[in-house]
């Protein structure tokens, strides 16, 4: 009988009425909490600085969620000594010990579930049914890697006669960990544990948009159990702060997650040698996509249909997984076409909180502003076909739906990261493949078909991390399907998959004569 590898926690189920009343419960409490101060954690200490941030709510920007204070760079400084001064011991804790800190960081987001979806939906404007899939995710983190690393941590035995030859893991040394606003609870608990059950001490610098949420994070971490020297919290602004940790000389490694243009900017910063510096540094990161799902004429349009809206305009379009291109074959474009923009105008637009909400709002002005410069740039290059009104106060931006869109348009190759949609016209499937991977990007593809043949192809010739056939692009269940992509989408292997942690490891072989 199939048994399944990993039991992955399941989502609330808002059908009970229970569950129901519980998020509302939570909501009220969370709202009698908002506006309460923050402070980097350093060495165990909740430290005063001299500036700060305030993290809104994107709906309603009227609202501060918390007060932030920022890491100052010798703050930062300090963090990594303790750090360092920390690495020693958490380093010898046994690994089957560091695992059941993770356990029980799972369970502590299990009962508190309620909250932390409550503060999810505030903070990051994401609405519930996709904020209560994200401690999920971050439960099957935590349980997944406690798993990965007591599979890791027996090695690999390579006896001869007279010779024992072991090959063992190590933690690598000091970890920096800057995490999205995208995937606040998710991504950022996960490259935290990954970091911390391999035995790394672990500097947290979360997006700034996303503070609060991450102090959620913290807080339970050392509730499970993680020391003080082994978890810093560095909330702080990425372009200062974030860039200095980078270029530390102590630092061993980068886990990022976040845009193309950052990422490459740690990659290439990171490389550097530093004085003082004994080791290359080793950076992971996860960036942008520019995501395609194809539809050919054997497509099962219902399917085909709702598919493509949840990709591409789940999260207001800000999941890097995101659809932001559906190419159609030309015989089934306007059948198709029809369908899409009138599933499209049936989405409701409105504050995250809000039960009827579809499609919340966008993180901040900046990306607002942004977006819409590429509405603007869409109108130019292609046909406006479908925009919807949205509220005007928060940071809105209505789904948007462009046709006639050029394969080399600059909405069909720039990563937009909200909810603007390309179609695009293929005079039949072998062009429309040549256009999906007409891109610098690798993440995730998707394709709408009942042809064995082009199902087939697509396996080999669709270049993306993450291939979808006859199903939405977004949602990655952790063990089910480990998450990262190719090409300009990420440097390093996939977030809840069998070779993620070995990136935050070393490998050591001890041949013994005997
Ligand atoms: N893992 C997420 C998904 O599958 C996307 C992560 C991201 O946007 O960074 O939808």
């Amino acid at each position: 009988e199939w048994s399944p590898p990993f039991e992955n926690a399941a989502d609330t189920d808002y059908a009970i009425a229970a569950e129901r009343d519980a998020a509302t419960e939570a909501m009220e409490t969370v709202r009698q909490q908002l506006g309460q101060r923050y402070r980097p954690i350093i060495n165990g200490e909740a430290v005063n600085t001299d500036t700060s941030l305030d993290s809104v709510n994107p709906s309603n920007p009227s609202q501060l969620i918390g007060k932030v204070g920022l890491t100052s760079q010798a703050q930062a400084d300090a963090a990594i000594s303790g750090a360092k001064a920390a690495f020693a011991d958490w380093a010898a804790t046994p690994p089957a010990e560091r695992a059941a800190m993770l356990r029980r960081a799972a369970d502590l987001m299990e009962s508190r579930r309620a909250e932390l979806n409550a503060w999810i939906v505030l903070e990051v404007g994401k609405p519930l049914g996709q904020a209560d899939p994200e401690v999920s995710e971050a439960i099957d983190f935590c349980r997944f890697y406690a798993d990965e690393m007591e599979r890791l941590d027996a090695g690999y035995a390579y006896d001869y006669p007279g010779e024992t030859n072991r090959y063992r893991y190590f933690p690598r040394g000091l970890t920096v960990v800057i995490s999205p606003w995208n995937f606040p609870f998710a991504i950022t608990t996960g490259m935290t544990v990954a970091s911390l059950v391999a035995g790394n001490c672990t500097l947290l610098k979360p997006a700034e948009n996303s503070s609060v949420i991450a102090a959620k994070i913290v807080e339970i971490l050392y509730e499970a159990g993680i020391p003080h020297g082994a978890l810093q919290f560095l909330p702080a602004i990425g372009s200062t702060v974030g860039a200095h940790l980078v270029q530390h000389p102590d630092v061993h490694m980068i886990a990022f997650t976040g845009s193309r243009a950052v990422g490459c900017e740690i990659y290439a910063k990171a490389a550097q040698w530093q004085p003082g510096q004994k080791h290359l540094k080793r950076v992971v990161a996860e960036m942008g996509g520019k995501n395609g799902i194809i539809v050919d004429e054997s497509a099962d349009l219902d399917q085909a249909v709702q598919g493509v809206v949840y990709s591409a305009f789940g999260f207001s379009g800000q999941k890097c997984s995101a659809c932001s291109r559906v190419i159609v074959v030309e015989s089934i474009y306007d059948t198709f076409l029809n369908r899409l923009l009138e599933a499209t105008r049936s989405l409701n637009v409105g504050d995250a909180a809000a039960a009827s909400t579809k499609v919340g709002p966008v993180i901040d002005a900046k990306a607002q502003e942004k977006i819409l410069s590429y509405i603007e740039t869409g109108k130019q290059e292609a046909t406006l076909a479908l925009s919807l009104s949205a509220p005007d106060q928060g940071y809105f931006i209505p789904p948007t739906v462009f046709t006639d869109v050029a394969p080399d348009a600059v909405i069909a190759q720039e990563e937009i990261f909200g909810p603007v949609l390309a179609v695009i016209k293929a005079p039949d499937f072998d062009t429309a493949l040549a256009i999906a991977n007409n891109t610098d990007y690798g993440l995730t593809g998707g394709l709408y078909s009942r042809t064995p043949s082009h199902i087939d192809r697509v396996q080999t010739n669709f270049a993306v991390g993450n291939l979808y056939i006859n199903r939405s692009i977004t949602g990655a269940i952790v063990s089910r399907h480990p998450f990262g992509g190719l090409k300009m989408s990420g440097v390093g292997s996939k977030a809840g998959g069998p070779d993620y942690l070995l990136q935050f490891l070393e490998p050591r072989h001890v041949s013994e004569n005997v």
